[in-house]
């Protein structure tokens, strides 16, 4: 689950970790009152959508009385922004973070994230902070210290030591870095965050470590430990099907091809993308029904892939384990009865009764194509797709 900056600061604050004073506004009115409460000179005013990015795009502006914020966040709020993460459609303002805006001196690059590799944090350190840190990656790799956190001794001091050294600071700033990757490690684990990246971690001129910016991404198998955090979600900054998926625990991400893909599992429906980019086209969406699925969820899953205007084609792909065969069928063809079914449909099924839900299927009037085996399968779809083209 994907936070604002906003609330990825309040939270920095929890944990002790400096960030500079700032609250969220929805108006020009609230931006002015925020602006007066700062003990601040000038004040920065900040988009607060889940994309980065908003500095080039216009999304962070550095005001110099309160007055000025409320100007800012009323050319804000409203407005599409379209940042090199959002798309070409880009996303809709609808709060701003107004902030006391803070002395720069030097812009660096911190992240902790899972390194899924050797399962455990890792923190990636860069003087190159500000850019964009992909190209600094792809371009400079040597300029990218890393230090993995060993999960059960935890973060030691002399990491922190080893990266303000390569990073170029002597042992005074060393020991602040390393107070501050202290707290910052902390809260990751803390919180079951997958993500934490503060670009740029800025030193100020008074030589402290201050987060500008602020990313958070908590992991929403951890989500369940922590209901304070759960309530944070934004479901106007996601995908409108993937909000309506998450209603029926469908494991459901859209994509930009146009073959709808339904699914049980995960592995098998990687292989089922695999097989239909394989056979030169794009699935429209990952969809794992479950290995447990029942006729209902099956049915909000047909709705949902019948809904997605993009979608010229259905691949239904089920290997019948628990979610029997049988019941598959039965949920589509529910799901059939009340969604008008326009676009062609091929499926495969195996497995658990696999016979009866051939005949559930074969009775119920449906137009669809049975296919032997994934390759056929995948094979069928992709030719109908093509020649719509
Ligand atoms: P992003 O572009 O979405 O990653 O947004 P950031 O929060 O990183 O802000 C973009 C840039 O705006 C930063 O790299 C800074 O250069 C600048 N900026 C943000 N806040 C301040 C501030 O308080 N003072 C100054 N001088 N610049 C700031
Ligand atoms: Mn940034």
């Amino acid at each position: 689950m994907k936070l604002h900056e906003y609330q990825a600061k309040e939270i920095f604050r929890k944990w002790g970790v400096p960030t500079p004073e700032g609250a969220v506004a929805f108006n020009g009115a609230e931006a002015i009152q925020i602006a007066k409460g700062l003990k601040a000179e000038k004040y920065v005013v900040k988009a607060q959508i889940h994309a980065g990015g908003r500095g080039k795009a216009g999304g962070v502006k550095l005001v110099d009385s309160p007055e000025g914020a409320r100007t800012a966040t009323e050319e804000l709020i409203g407005r599409r922004l379209v940042t090199h993460q959002t798309g070409p459609e880009g996303k809709e303002v609808h709060k701003v973070l107004v902030e006391a805006a803070s002395s720069i001196k030097q812009e660096l690059y911190m992240g902790v994230l899972i390194d899924r590799n050797l399962n455990r944090p890792v923190i990636i350190a860069s003087g190159e902070g500000g850019m964009e840190i992909e190209e600094v990656a792809s371009q400079f790799p040597d300029k990218i210290y890393k230090e993995w956190v060993d999960p059960l001794v935890g973060f030691r001091p002399f990491q922190g030591m080893k990266l303000g050294f390569k990073l170029g600071f002597d042992a005074s700033m060393s020991r602040k870095l390393t107070a501050f990757l202290t707290k910052l490690v902390k809260l990751f684990e803390g919180v079951d965050a997958s993500l934490c990246e503060i670009n740029p971690l800025i030193i100020t001129d008074e030589d402290e470590f201050l987060a500008l910016d602020a990313k958070l991404t908590l992991d929403d198998n951890g989500l369940s430990r922590h209901p304070d955090l759960a309530e944070l979600r934004d479901i106007t900054e996601e995908d409108p099907l993937e909000v309506e998926a998450s209603k029926y625990n469908l494991n459901y991400i859209k994509l930009d091809g146009n073959i709808g893909c339904m699914v049980n599992g995960a592995g098998l429906a990687m292989a089922t993308m695999d097989m239909i980019k394989f056979s030169g086209a794009e699935p429209a969406n990952f969809l794992d029904v479950g290995g447990g699925a029942s006729a209902e969820m099956v049915e909000n899953a047909f709705r949902i892939l019948m809904s997605d205007k993009k979608v010229k084609a259905v691949l239904i792909n089920i290997f019948g384990g628990i979610l029997r065969c049988d019941t598959l069928a039965t949920g589509v063809v529910e799901a059939a009865k009340k969604v008008h079914v326009d676009r062609p449909i091929i499926i495969r099924l195996e497995g658990t009764n696999v016979e009866e839900g051939r005949r559930i299927l074969n009775e119920s009037g449906l137009n669809f194509q049975v296919a032997e085996g994934m390759g056929e399968a995948s094979k069928k779809i992709v030719s109908i797709v093509h020649s719509f083209e």
